[in-house]
């Protein structure tokens, strides 16, 4: 019989949990225990937001293991209420707190597991900590709200930080009747997307209801005689029955730290493809962790749940001996906000740009299915991709059909190291209800292309002011009159053919339509007749929402 391993883990819930239940399906006879300090394991912390907005009214579908269930099902024993606060890696012991009865334990390991998670931030502003003043990361947090909301009826609320969580809440409140204000120190809302790719989540959220205050951060929270006001950077005050704080999360690493394991550059621990932290015997897995960006090769901190459960998965495969590969993360998630969806993957330009890593972006709108089907939606999309050698370097998508396929196929294609041409190619499904022959993964990745190989040369949109350039809309001139870029001639496609004389031969013509097919169709006519012509990317739709 093999020797048996003691395994502690540090946190139960994403990437504690799944490790533990790991560890056990590789290891029968491993002793695996898992400390956690708050009162439930295994929670569905990304159900909390719509617990407060009841469309999750019982709090018990939240908890998805209890620990009596861990012990039946896999014989792994769970504390809860129990904190561990200190490492000692050279006694290879822990320090454990039961916050119920106050005692404290040292209990040994052969291999220990940090799954601490993140915790939310919390600037140093006035009025943090007063009543009706709340952040949400666990079920008792979930429950405060509710209790608060009830108790002071509560019809006015400000959330503060526009990220996926603090949009997630501020749908909830306003689908609780609620008048919400999101207030937000960038200029738009949900970073992770890029800034005209956000601008459609913005219109959505305000056509429902929802009041933006972008570009104005939080001042500070004051207690006023009939509730909490909020007083934001421009000096704007907001009253306010209750007051989300969603101003993002930084790893939980105190304990990493004072046990000098190595942080990374981003502040979470840093770790080895197998999860392993600078101490042999000590793993970090989940939100405390320090991931590497697959696309960039960078350090990235990642707080998701889907990178936090393999981590721990991976963790428990390198304890048990296993050889673990990992290629690291690259950023997939999806938000749904008033049944729009907004996904990504990869890196956005404003991270490439950032980063100095240069890019190409190709901008679409098509239907999410053909569009003589009933109940076409437009999906819009951008695909990011390296302008020397194709490779995909990200994608993003807004809409209210479709979307999150779409952008798991390019995830796909991402992770397998693919270029625009496989996704021109990709063989997908289609039948009228669901997509196209020519589905809209397939479309980017053939303007991709084109681009690529020259087929069709694009301008800028931002350069237009300055550029010396005839610009022309190539629509019809039914489409025109309801609204063109400035300085734009009407020479629709259908015409283009035979007024060729209208166009000059010393200049550049800058071409553009709704969404970039037919000004595609017309640089394809108008190159080949010799003359200098380019299709402004993405048509009308990007224009609306660009800004450089
Ligand atoms: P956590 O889930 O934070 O768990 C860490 C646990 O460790 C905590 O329970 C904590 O109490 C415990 N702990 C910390 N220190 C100690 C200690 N010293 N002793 C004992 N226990 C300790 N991700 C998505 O991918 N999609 C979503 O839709 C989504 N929605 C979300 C919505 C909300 C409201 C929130 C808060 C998060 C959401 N997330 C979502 C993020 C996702 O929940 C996290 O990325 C994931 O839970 C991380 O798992 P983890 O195990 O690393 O950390």
């Amino acid at each position: 019989m093999s020797e048996r391993k003691r395994i502690l883990i540090i946190g139960g819930v994403a990437a504690g949990a799944s490790c533990a239940a790991r560890v056990r399906r590789l290891d029968e006879d491993a002793e695996i225990i898992v400390f956690e300090k708050g009162p439930h394991v295994s929670f569905a912390s990304c159900g909390l937001p719509y617990h407060v907005g009841d469309v999750i009214p019982d709090e018990s579908e939240l908890l998805l293991v209890t620990p009596e269930r861990f012990q039946r099902r896999h014989a792994i024993t769970v504390h809860v209420c129990h904190e561990v606060t200190a490492i000692d890696p050279t006694g290879r012991t822990v320090t454990v707190t039961d916050l119920t009865t106050g005692e404290e334990r040292v209990e040994p390991y052969d291999a220990l597991v940090l799954a601490t998670g993140a915790q939310a931030l919390r600037p140093p502003i006035l009025g943090l900590d007063l009543p009706g003043v709340f952040t949400l990361r666990t079920v008792p947090d979930t429950r405060r709200v509710r209790a608060w909301m009830e108790r002071t009826q509560a019809r006015q609320a400000v959330v503060v930080g526009a990220g996926f969580v603090g949009l997630e809440v501020a749908e909830n409140l306003r689908e609780r009747g609620l008048d919400v204000t999101v207030i937000e120190r960038l200029p738009q809302v949900m970073p992770p997307l890029d800034p005209e790719m956000a601008a459609h989540v913005a219109e959505h959220l305000e056509a429902h209801g929802a009041h933006l205050r972008l570009g104005d951060g939080l001042a500070e929270i004051a207690q006023g005689d009939g509730g909490l006001t909020v007083t934001t950077a421009s000096g704007a005050v907001l009253p306010a029955d209750l007051v989300v704080l969603g101003l993002g999360v930084r790893p939980r690493t105190a304990l990493a730290a004072a046990a000098a394991l190595d942080l990374g550059p981003t502040g979470g621990v840093a770790v080895s493809n197998s999860q392993q932290t600078s101490d042999p015997h000590i793993w970090a897995v989940g939100d405390v962790a320090e991931s590497r960006c697959r696309v960039t090769g960078t350090p990235r901190l990642l707080p998701l749940a889907g990178p936090a459960s393999r981590q721990g998965r991976r963790a428990a495969d390198a304890i048990c001996g296993r050889p673990v590969t990992s290629q690291g993360v690259q950023g997939t998630a999806v938000c749904q906000l008033f049944g729009l969806t907004a996904a990504t993957t990869g890196r956005s330009a404003s991270d490439l740009r950032r980063l100095g890593i240069p890019y190409a972006a190709a901008w679409l709108h098509p239907s999410d299915h053909v569009s003589y089907y009933p109940g076409a939606r437009t999906i819009h999309l951008k695909l990011l991709y390296a302008p020397d050698t194709g490779r995909i370097l990200g994608a993003q998508g807004v809409g209210e059909a479709g979307v999150e396929r779409r952008v798991d196929v390019i995830a796909m294609a991402i992770q397998l190291g693919a270029d625009v041409t496989a996704l021109e190619q990709a063989e997908l499904c289609y039948a009228p209800q669901v997509g196209a022959a020519k589905d809209p993964v397939n479309m980017a990745g053939m303007i991709a292309a084109n681009q690529l190989r020259g087929d069709l040369p694009v301008a800028r949109w931002e350069e237009l002011t300055d550029a010396e350039v005839m610009l022309i809309d190539v629509r019809e001139p039914d489409e025109f009159t309801t609204g063109h870029v400035p300085g734009a001639l009407n020479l629709p496609l259908s015409q283009l053919r035979e007024r060729l004389d209208e166009l000059p031969v010393d200049r550049p013509i800058w071409l553009y339509c709704r969404s970039g097919k037919r000004s595609y169709d017309a640089v394809r006519a108008l190159t080949q007749r010799g003359l200098d012509a380019r299709s402004l990317p993405g048509g009308i739709e990007s224009w609306r929402h660009l800004r450089c």
